[in-house]
């Protein structure tokens, strides 16, 4: 294995270049935000990586270029996340395409915010179903492809640890689920190799959560760092988790939240 210092967005450190050569990712929702950095970070470990997307088709397109210019292979799958059926085909589709399925990271989410009494009943369909059923169904459905040296990852939120503000009720609530799915997957699968871990993001700086958008100031203030995160700095752990320095973590909650929480 070859160990190669790297450079992402004004980032410096060092990355094992070949740590997931021959194993094959998806990313639900990799057209943008964190679930592209996911995607961008997994294929240049060596993973082949597939990505879902419901809208952005030509951001996806262009993450898929990126992909295969690391010299990977690529898949993208249009699915909505709130389809169950879409979401089981999105996973057998990656598994058919690449022969293998060995990371699942689940990324997509929404982000319904307000006054618990003004939150519609199909908001918390909608938004249960994209951030609580989907990842269910993808794990379940990953199963069937996976093996020892599994790993699925999904992406919860600091809320689930911490509401520092009024108006997430929703949104906390799908977050904190993905708690118990962790913890239940880490101990059902572990016996078969395969784990199953939470990454917590702070305020990144993405379509749902700019820098530079309302609240922006008082989510920078929230953390110890003072500083919103980067899409890279959620891939980072993600790469961890799904390579072989991450093998002995599973059913960990872990929060890349610039302290937000601590
Ligand atoms: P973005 O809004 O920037 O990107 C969301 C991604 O999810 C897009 O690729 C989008 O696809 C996809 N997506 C959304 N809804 C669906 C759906 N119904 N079906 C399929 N794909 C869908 O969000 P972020 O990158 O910021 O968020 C990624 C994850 O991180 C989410 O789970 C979010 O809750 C979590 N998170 C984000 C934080 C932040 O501050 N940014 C903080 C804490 C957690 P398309 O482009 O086609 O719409």
């Amino acid at each position: 294995m070859s160990t190669k210092t790297t450079e992402t967005a004004g980032m410096t450190g060092t990355a094992d270049m070949n740590d997931l050569y021959g194993r094959a990712a998806l990313v639900t929702g990799g057209s943008r935000g964190i679930g592209e950095a996911v995607a961008l970070r997994l294929a240049r470990d060596g993973a082949d990586v597939a990505l879902t997307h419901r809208d952005s088709e030509e951001s996806a397109l262009q993450v898929a270029e990126k992909i295969k210019g690391l010299g990977r292979r690529a898949l993208v799958v249009r699915a909505d996340s709130a389809d169950p059926a879409a979401v089981r085909a999105a996973v057998d589709a990656a598994a058919a395409e690449f022969g293998r399925l060995d990371i699942l990271v689940n990324n997509a989410g929404i982000g319904v915010l307000g006054p618990i009494g003004e939150i519609a009943a199909e908001d918390v369909d909608r938004t249960l179903y994209v951030n609580v059923r989907a990842p269910f169904l993808a794990c379940q459905a990953a199963l069937a492809h996976m093996g020892e040296g599994g790993r699925m990852i999904t992406i919860g939120s600091c809320v689930a640890e911490r509401v520092a503000f009024p108006g997430a009720s929703l949104y906390a609530t799908g977050k904190a689920a993905l708690t118990g799915l962790t913890k239940a997957l880490a101990r059902e699968l572990g016996p078969r190799g395969i784990t199953a871990n939470l990454v917590h993001p702070g305020p990144i700086d993405t379509g749902m959560n700019p820098a530079d958008g309302p609240g922006a100031e008082y989510q920078s203030g929230l953390t110890a760092l003072g500083r919103y995160g980067r899409p890279e700095e959620i891939a980072a752990t993600v790469a961890h988790l799904a390579g072989a320095q991450g093998r002995y973590i599973t059913g960990a909650s872990i929060a890349v939240d610039g302290g937000l929480t601590a």
